[in-house]
Protein backbone atom coordinates (compact mmCIF):
# COMPACT_ATOMS: atom_id res chain seq x y z
CA UNK A 1 0.00 0.00 0.00
CA UNK A 2 1.57 3.44 -0.64
CA UNK A 3 2.61 5.67 2.40
CA UNK A 4 -0.06 8.52 2.95
CA UNK A 5 0.42 11.53 1.01
CA UNK A 6 2.88 14.11 3.03
CA UNK A 7 0.61 17.05 3.99
CA UNK A 8 1.25 21.06 4.77
CA UNK A 9 -1.10 22.55 7.18
CA UNK A 10 -1.20 26.30 7.00
CA UNK A 11 -2.44 28.27 10.20
CA UNK A 12 -2.69 31.88 10.31
CA UNK A 13 -5.01 33.82 13.08
CA UNK A 14 -4.97 37.15 15.08
CA UNK A 15 -2.99 37.33 18.77
CA UNK A 16 -3.97 34.80 20.96
CA UNK A 17 -6.96 33.50 18.87
CA UNK A 18 -5.64 29.78 19.50
CA UNK A 19 -3.28 29.44 16.76
CA UNK A 20 -0.65 27.40 18.71
CA UNK A 21 -3.12 24.97 20.82
CA UNK A 22 -4.88 24.34 17.80
CA UNK A 23 -1.63 23.37 15.80
CA UNK A 24 -0.74 21.35 18.93
CA UNK A 25 -3.04 19.41 18.65
CA UNK A 26 -3.31 18.58 15.07
CA UNK A 27 0.33 17.93 15.59
CA UNK A 28 -0.39 15.06 17.93
CA UNK A 29 -3.50 14.00 16.56
CA UNK A 30 -1.86 13.38 12.75
CA UNK A 31 1.88 12.85 13.69
CA UNK A 32 2.79 16.63 12.09
CA UNK A 33 5.68 18.79 12.45
CA UNK A 34 4.54 22.17 14.51
CA UNK A 35 6.22 24.83 13.35
CA UNK A 36 5.36 28.27 15.17
CA UNK A 37 7.37 31.09 12.87
CA UNK A 38 6.32 33.51 15.39
CA UNK A 39 8.80 31.80 17.31
CA UNK A 40 11.19 32.11 14.44
CA UNK A 41 11.01 35.91 14.38
CA UNK A 42 11.24 36.25 18.19
CA UNK A 43 14.22 34.46 18.01
CA UNK A 44 16.01 35.96 15.21
CA UNK A 45 14.93 39.24 16.90
CA UNK A 46 16.07 38.64 20.22
CA UNK A 47 19.34 37.73 18.49
CA UNK A 48 19.83 41.49 16.66
CA UNK A 49 19.12 43.20 19.72
CA UNK A 50 22.08 41.20 21.50
CA UNK A 51 23.91 42.14 18.69
CA UNK A 52 23.29 45.93 18.74
CA UNK A 53 22.11 45.84 15.31
CA UNK A 54 18.75 48.16 14.80
CA UNK A 55 16.70 47.63 12.04
CA UNK A 56 16.90 50.74 10.19
CA UNK A 57 20.81 50.03 9.82
CA UNK A 58 20.38 47.78 6.78
CA UNK A 59 24.09 47.12 5.98
CA UNK A 60 24.64 45.83 9.73
CA UNK A 61 21.58 44.29 9.49
CA UNK A 62 22.80 42.52 6.05
CA UNK A 63 25.91 41.31 7.53
CA UNK A 64 24.74 39.98 10.39
CA UNK A 65 21.83 38.41 8.75
CA UNK A 66 24.37 36.64 6.92
CA UNK A 67 26.49 35.61 9.43
CA UNK A 68 23.48 33.55 11.18
CA UNK A 69 23.69 29.76 11.44
CA UNK A 70 20.46 28.41 11.69
CA UNK A 71 20.06 24.45 12.31
CA UNK A 72 16.29 22.69 13.73
CA UNK A 73 16.30 20.63 16.38
CA UNK A 74 13.08 18.71 18.24
CA UNK A 75 11.21 19.43 21.20
CA UNK A 76 9.02 17.04 21.01
CA UNK A 77 6.55 17.55 17.93
CA UNK A 78 7.84 21.23 17.65
CA UNK A 79 10.52 22.34 15.61
CA UNK A 80 12.86 24.63 17.55
CA UNK A 81 15.19 26.87 15.98
CA UNK A 82 18.77 27.24 16.45
CA UNK A 83 21.07 30.10 16.05
CA UNK A 84 24.63 29.49 16.25
CA UNK A 85 23.40 26.22 17.67
CA UNK A 86 22.15 28.23 20.56
CA UNK A 87 18.13 27.43 21.36
CA UNK A 88 15.98 30.64 22.27
CA UNK A 89 15.21 31.38 25.81
CA UNK A 90 12.61 32.88 27.39
CA UNK A 91 13.77 36.23 26.49
CA UNK A 92 11.66 35.71 23.54
CA UNK A 93 8.40 36.37 24.76
CA UNK A 94 10.16 39.35 27.13
CA UNK A 95 9.33 43.04 26.59
CA UNK A 96 12.32 44.06 24.39
CA UNK A 97 11.50 41.34 21.39
CA UNK A 98 7.43 42.35 22.11
CA UNK A 99 8.31 45.68 21.35
CA UNK A 100 10.44 45.44 18.72
CA UNK A 101 9.60 42.01 16.53
CA UNK A 102 7.12 43.51 14.21
CA UNK A 103 10.02 45.94 13.48
CA UNK A 104 12.37 43.31 12.26
CA UNK A 105 9.63 41.64 10.76
CA UNK A 106 8.86 44.21 8.45
CA UNK A 107 12.14 44.32 7.26
CA UNK A 108 12.04 42.47 3.34
CA UNK A 109 15.87 40.89 4.24
CA UNK A 110 14.89 39.52 7.50
CA UNK A 111 11.27 37.54 5.40
CA UNK A 112 14.19 36.72 2.93
CA UNK A 113 16.26 35.18 5.67
CA UNK A 114 13.59 33.27 7.03
CA UNK A 115 12.04 32.22 3.94
CA UNK A 116 14.13 29.15 3.27
CA UNK A 117 14.48 28.09 6.54
CA UNK A 118 10.56 27.79 6.89
CA UNK A 119 10.18 25.76 3.52
CA UNK A 120 13.23 23.98 4.87
CA UNK A 121 11.30 22.55 8.09
CA UNK A 122 9.04 20.08 5.44
CA UNK A 123 12.31 18.49 5.10
CA UNK A 124 13.35 18.19 8.48
CA UNK A 125 9.85 16.36 8.89
CA UNK A 126 10.30 14.26 6.60
CA UNK A 127 13.31 13.13 7.73
CA UNK A 128 12.17 12.17 11.27
CA UNK A 129 9.42 10.27 10.09
CA UNK A 130 6.40 12.84 10.60
CA UNK A 131 3.18 12.77 7.88
CA UNK A 132 3.48 16.43 7.30
CA UNK A 133 3.74 19.90 8.72
CA UNK A 134 1.78 22.30 10.62
CA UNK A 135 2.58 25.64 10.57
CA UNK A 136 1.74 28.68 11.94
CA UNK A 137 2.39 32.26 10.68
CA UNK A 138 0.22 35.39 8.59
CA UNK A 139 1.91 33.96 5.73
CA UNK A 140 2.20 30.53 5.21
CA UNK A 141 -0.46 29.64 3.01
CA UNK A 142 0.33 33.08 0.68
CA UNK A 143 3.97 33.14 0.70
CA UNK A 144 5.97 30.15 2.60
CA UNK A 145 3.34 27.18 1.06
CA UNK A 146 1.29 28.55 -0.96
CA UNK A 147 0.80 25.19 -2.00
CA UNK A 148 -0.65 23.86 1.22
CA UNK A 149 -3.09 21.09 1.40
CA UNK A 150 -5.24 23.07 4.23
CA UNK A 151 -5.48 26.50 5.28
CA UNK A 152 -7.13 27.87 8.79
CA UNK A 153 -7.97 31.15 9.59
CA UNK A 154 -8.87 31.69 13.15
CA UNK A 155 -10.77 34.21 14.60
CA UNK A 156 -11.22 34.36 18.35
O1 LIG B 1 2.94 34.85 16.64
P1 LIG B 1 3.88 35.73 17.41
O2 LIG B 1 3.23 36.81 18.19
O3 LIG B 1 4.87 34.96 18.24
O4 LIG B 1 4.74 36.46 16.26
C1 LIG B 1 5.61 37.49 16.60
C2 LIG B 1 5.66 38.50 15.48
O5 LIG B 1 6.42 37.98 14.40
C3 LIG B 1 4.32 38.89 14.88
O6 LIG B 1 3.70 39.90 15.62
C4 LIG B 1 4.73 39.37 13.51
O7 LIG B 1 5.22 40.70 13.59
C5 LIG B 1 5.92 38.47 13.18
N1 LIG B 1 5.59 37.35 12.31
C6 LIG B 1 5.59 37.55 10.96
N2 LIG B 1 5.36 36.51 10.11
C7 LIG B 1 5.13 35.29 10.58
C8 LIG B 1 5.13 35.05 11.98
C9 LIG B 1 5.36 36.11 12.82
O8 LIG B 1 5.78 38.68 10.50
N3 LIG B 1 4.94 34.26 9.75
Amino acid sequence: MAPPPFIIVAIDGGAASGKSSSARILADRFNLLHVDTGSFYRHITYELLRRGVPPADLPALGAALADLRFDTRLNGRSAQMLIGGQPAGSEIRGQDVNGQVSHYAAIPEVRHTLLGYQRGQAEVARRHGFRGVVMEGRDIGSVIFPQADFRFFLHA
